[in-house]
């Protein structure tokens, strides 16, 4: 290699430098691809765990099965990306089991539908809820460094993000349920949300221990109100974390 040679070779060594450093760049600003994308959906409760039981005999696993369902529908539909649902029939399945399914099929998106149950039967409304991991802390030393079990832990990472979530689908029930009392955005120590490695939220579109929601559960038109409402917040929420991303 002459005089020439070796300053194009030492240019081209440059310019692969060059080339690798701003890839590595690129490799962490783009975004991942809406072809990961896998939407996780959590009908509360199945078999012989009922959940709540309204005054009329409607049981909060059923009605949330059938809203899962409805939103799993406009998902097929309108999004085409896939859906897991954690029970896609009456089953009995624990807390555990429904985190473990997320996470060994790589979840992106983790929502929890289930329905409010209060004494008060006048009580109705929506609510969100996430994790909040402050309160279930584990004190493992002298020093009482907060430490939380791995399994326990997943979801710490991804906390912003959940709240981000919770924020879009609470406003698009706002929006789809505007009659509806709003009972706000809350961070409890959910189990098992903890162990969630995606962002999750956990919803209540409606009271169930309110006979004026229980007979609204059984319309159709009431059900799809919610079910769209849901969707429109997954859709918002996958717009925002795929940007970019070609979206029908
Ligand atoms: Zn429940």
């Amino acid at each position: 290699m002459g005089q020439a040679g070796r300053k194009r070779g030492k240019r081209f060594i440059f310019l692969l430098f060059v080339l690798s450093f701003f890839s590595a760049l690129m490799a962490v600003q783009l975004p991942a691809s809406s072809q990961d994308i896998l939407i996780v959906l959590d009908p509360g409760h199945g078999g012989e765990d009922t959940g709540v039981i309204g005054a009329g005999g409607l049981a909060e696993k059923d009605a949330c099965l059938d809203l899962a369902l409805r939103v799993k529908k406009r998902i097929d539909q309108r999004l085409g990306y896939p859906t897991l649902l954690t029970r896609s029939r009456d089953l009995t399945l624990s807390l555990k089991e429904r985190a473990s399914q997320a996470n060994n099929h790589l979840g992106s998106v983790y929502i929890s539908i289930h329905l409010a149950g209060f004494p008060d039967q006048s009580f109705q409304g929506f609510g969100t809820y996430t994790f909040d991991p402050s309160q279930t802390m584990l004190f493992s030393n002298k020093e009482m460094t907060p430490t939380l079990p791995q399994w326990d832990a997943q979801q710490l990472p991804h906390l912003e993000s959940s709240r981000r979530l919770a924020r879009m689908l609470h406003e698009t029930l706002q929006n789809g349920l505007p009659e509806q009392r709003d009972l706000g955005i809350h961070a409890m120590p959910i189990y098992p949300f903890g162990a969630l490695g995606m962002p999750a939220v956990l919803i209540e579109p409606a009271v169930l221990t309110s006979p004026i929601q229980e007979d609204q559960l059984r319309q159709v038109e009431f059900k799809e109100e919610i079910a769209e409402s849901i969707f429109q917040g997954i859709d918002e929420w996958i717009r925002s974390a795929y940007p970019g991303e070609r979206h029908e």
